[in-house]
């Protein structure tokens, strides 16, 4: 049996921002907007919101110190301020870092969360409205219940989840993502790939999202070198944006798999960006679920017209050239941690640590 939620309000297209007012009365009074300390201005999506909220005469709160892979510290410190300041709704602008940011600060601030409580379902009865505005093209967060927190103490990357972290509205404008440098609108390129893919991978898998699974990943072939030649060029991002979202949708309804498992003790000990670190283990992670869906990554790539070695050539273009050579010890402490990820509950075949293990050793 499949199961298909989406409760979310999709404004998509150049200037949807200034439709928001009449349906930013109806969700509260005072928001909390929460950003990265550049993006949300240089991507213009800011300046415009305030303009709007200037308009309504709403009072609002900004909070700007999410930084990439935001630490649970400093979301629980947003939800002091959106307590403190009386806020009643939270809106996110930038890239899956300040969305999943303010969805954590909206459910702390709902049920009182202390410390890690965010991961403990059960004390997840409430959330104030989430608002997300995408200035990257590639995590979907902007149509998932999904929220990704990084925790600096215990060093580890963790998503949670809840239907009531869907945000109620979402504006897609892609003329916001005309500012991202080439780095990571590749790497969110990788990222949304990669969620497209987990739809194929994962257990839950929707079967009647395929036409959405294939074409997202077609236009993520077909638009990121034409997108880095002519950044600016609206049609270009919009197929992006496009295929970002398709990923979200796919996800909501699918969860990530051990594609995105692995990625996350890459980015926490190694830095490496989120959308990179599912990158250079795509191929590898194709290999390995291929007895179990063979057909599905036959229509696919009859579909885009390449065999499973042209898709990789073309992958290996966007990844760096050099190992990581990744120490024993590591590989061992990650393997175990990847194990125990919620994620792992989904994937269509069984996976050994000792696979994990020869993955990393490849890298
Ligand atoms: P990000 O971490 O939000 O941003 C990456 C960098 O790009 C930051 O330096 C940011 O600047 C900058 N940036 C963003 N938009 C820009 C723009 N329009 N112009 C110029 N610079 C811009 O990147 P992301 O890849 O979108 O998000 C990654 C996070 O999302 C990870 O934590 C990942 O785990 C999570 N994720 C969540 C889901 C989900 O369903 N919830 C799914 C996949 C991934 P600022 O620092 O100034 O903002
Ligand atoms: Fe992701």
């Amino acid at each position: 049996m499949i199961k298909y939620f989406m409760p979310t309000k999709i404004f998509w297209g150049k200037n949807c921002l200034q439709e928001s007012g009449e349906f930013l009365k109806k969700i509260g009074t005072k928001p909390l907007i929460v950003t990265g300390r550049s993006s949300a201005q240089l991507s213009g999506a800011l300046p415009e919101l305030m303009q709007i909220l200037y308009t309504l005469d709403f009072t609002f709160h900004h909070y700007a110190e999410i930084e990439e892979n935001p630490e649970l510290e400093i979301i629980h410190k947003g939800a002091e301020i959106f307590k403190a300041q009386n806020c009643d709704f939270v809106i996110g602008i930038g890239g899956g870092s300040p969305i999943d940011a303010a969805k954590a600060i909206s459910v702390i601030a709902a049920n009182n969360l202390k410390e890690r409580e965010i991961y403990e379902a059960e004390k997840i009865k409430n959330a104030f409205p989430i608002i997300a505005i995408p200035t990257t093209s590639g995590t979907g967060t902007e149509v998932t219940p999904y929220s990704v927190v990084s925790d600096r103490e215990q060093k580890k990357k963790a998503g949670f989840g809840n239907p009531l972290m869907f945000p109620a509205l979402t504006f897609c404008d892609p003329k916001y993502t005309f500012s991202l440098p080439e780095k990571v609108t590749i790497d969110t390129a990788l990222d949304a790939l990669s969620h497209l893919l987990e739809g194929i991978y994962s257990k839950k898998r929707c079967d009647f999202l395929f036409p959405l699974i294939f074409n997202g990943i077609k236009t993520i072939i077909d638009n990121l070198q034409p997108t880095l030649s002519d950044p600016k060029n609206f049609y270009f991002r919009e197929k992006l944006m496009s295929a970002s979202l398709y990923g979200g949708f796919v996800i909501a309804q699918s969860s990530t798999t051990l594609q995105h498992s692995i990625g996350y003790p890459l980015t926490t000990h190694y830095g490496l960006s989120h959308g990179l670190a599912n990158g250079i283990v795509m191929q590898q992670i194709m290999e390995l679920y291929h007895p179990a869906i063979e057909n599905e990554l036959i229509s696919l790539f009859r579909y885009l017209g390449m065999s499973r070695d042209t898709f990789y050539h073309w992958l290996n273009k966007w990844l760096p050239k050099t190992k990581l050579n990744l120490p024993e010890d590591f590989i061992e402490h990650a393997s175990i941690e990847i194990m125990g990820s919620r994620n792992m509950a989904q994937n269509t075949l069984k996976i050994s640590q000792d696979e994990i293990k020869a993955i990393l050793h490849r890298l």
